[in-house]
């Protein structure tokens, strides 16, 4: 299970990835959308951050649902609740299995299901669960192999660069129809820097 103090580490350290990231993310955004998932983005994990002793004082179940509660409050936009639900039923998850490393596929799935539910999407729309899924399918085929961590990271990467030729029929993207080819998706990329974060956390 994860420590306290390197849970703390990691997250401070996740969140200022991603708000480190919103210049890039708000110019994929101009590109396909409404140019404002970088300020979505920054202003959610900043409120994170901003919690950060509260929400890394909890056990992972807590933290997690505290993590969505807040990203619901604050990103708006299509992401805040989508990624508000991936945590929170991350956390729900959490409370039932638990035990990390072990569970972890299984709390990420969770995650991923919700995003799906409430997004009414799946695979190839071209949107965040485009990264979310292959980086499940890898934590579900690679568990406990010694390269796990950079399995996960490179398909982040490459599962992100991918959306780019895909049509979007989600999201406000998909009002561009073929425009929106030749892109990479906003969200898509918020959750490849995500991942990556959260995988260096663990190194
Ligand atoms: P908005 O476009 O509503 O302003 P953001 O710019 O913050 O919200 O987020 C846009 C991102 O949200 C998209 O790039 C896409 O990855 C994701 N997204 C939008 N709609 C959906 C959906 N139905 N299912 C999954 N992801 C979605
Ligand atoms: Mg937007
Ligand atoms: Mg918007």
């Amino acid at each position: 299970s994860l420590h306290p103090e390197t849970f703390k580490t990691l997250l401070r350290s996740a969140a200022e990835q991603v708000i480190a990231s919103a210049p890039e993310l708000t110019s994929l955004d101009q590109a396909i959308g409404d140019g404002d998932h970088g300020t979505n983005m920054k202003r959610g994990f900043e409120a994170v951050l901003g919690k950060l002793d509260a929400i890394s004082a909890q056990p992972l179940d807590a933290a997690l649902k505290m993590i969505g509660k807040t990203l619901v409050m604050t990103v708006g936009g299509a992401s805040g609740p989508l990624y508000g639900s991936f945590f929170l039923a991350a956390g729900e998850a959490a409370s039932h299995h638990g035990q990390l490393p072990h569970d972890l596929a299984d709390i990420f799935d969770s995650g991923v299901s919700a995003v799906s539910a409430r997004g009414r999407s799946r695979a190839g729309e071209k949107t965040m669960l485009d990264v979310l899924i292959p980086v499940l399918e890898t934590l579900r085929t690679a568990a406990g192999q010694a390269d796990l961590i950079d399995r996960v990271r490179a398909i982040a990467a490459e599962a992100a660069e991918r959306t780019a030729p895909m049509r979007a029929t989600k999201g406000r993207a998909s009002f561009l129809g073929e425009r929106s080819v030749g892109h990479v998706d906003p969200g898509a990329r918020s959750s490849c820097v995500l991942v990556q974060a959260v995988c260096a956390g663990l190194e």
